[in-house]
């Protein structure tokens, strides 16, 4: 049978990987010829190596940061703001969903900003019936909602059997970052 849809991909669980892992995906459709774009919720302040890389395959791999860091108080005005955040790059990542033109795009962190209550699961369902057919979409976080798994075509659950964190080693250069 030959693939005649994108791929809808799932990469989740609490170990490490899962961003690494869409990376990797991406880095091998670029090597074909694709069109990748990759959108991150959440992560906007740190520096992360990726940045750097990526732009060296633009414009066939392209990344944005669309986040203001993690979320981590939950004062009123905190969650407002994270909301109007997540709004906003809800926004953007439709339409560039439906631009068509890429053809693989990534919604980094995506799984966690859903279970957070920050974006509601049938927004993404309906995207998914919405985007072009060609397009492989990627969605990495943790906790993957129910549903999503269930319309996904390819779902890996990344699990912990060990991380350095906790013997105390903080995050690494080139490793975390
Ligand atoms: P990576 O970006 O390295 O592929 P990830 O996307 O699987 O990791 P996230 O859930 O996005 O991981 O978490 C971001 C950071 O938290 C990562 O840099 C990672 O090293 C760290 N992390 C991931 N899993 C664990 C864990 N089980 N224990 C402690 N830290 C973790
Ligand atoms: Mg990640």
């Amino acid at each position: 049978m030959d693939l005649k849809n994108g791929l809808i991909i799932i990469f989740t669980g609490n170990g490490k990987g899962k961003t690494t892992a869409a990376m990797g995906q991406a880095l091998r459709a670029v090597g074909q010829g694709l069109k990748v774009l990759m959108l991150q919720f959440i992560k906007g302040t740190w520096d992360y190596g990726e940045l750097e890389s990526i732009k060296r395959l633009e414009p066939d791999f392209k990344i944005q940061p669309l986040g203001k860091g993690f979320i981590r108080s939950n004062s009123k005005l905190d969650e407002k703001e994270a909301q109007e955040n997540v709004n906003q790059s809800w926004k953007q990542a439709r339409n560039e969903v439906l631009s068509d033109k890429y053809d693989m795009i990534i919604l980094d962190e995506i799984n966690y900003v859903i279970s957070y209550g920050l974006l509601p699961v049938e927004e993404v369902l309906e995207l998914f019936e919405e985007k072009p057919e060609r397009l492989h979409l990627i969605l990495t976080g943790r906790d993957a909602h129910k549903s999503i798994v269930e319309k996904a075509d390819l779902v890996t659950e990344m699990n912990e059997v060990k991380h350095q964190y906790s013997k105390g080693i903080k995050a690494q250069k080139g490793i975390e970052f």
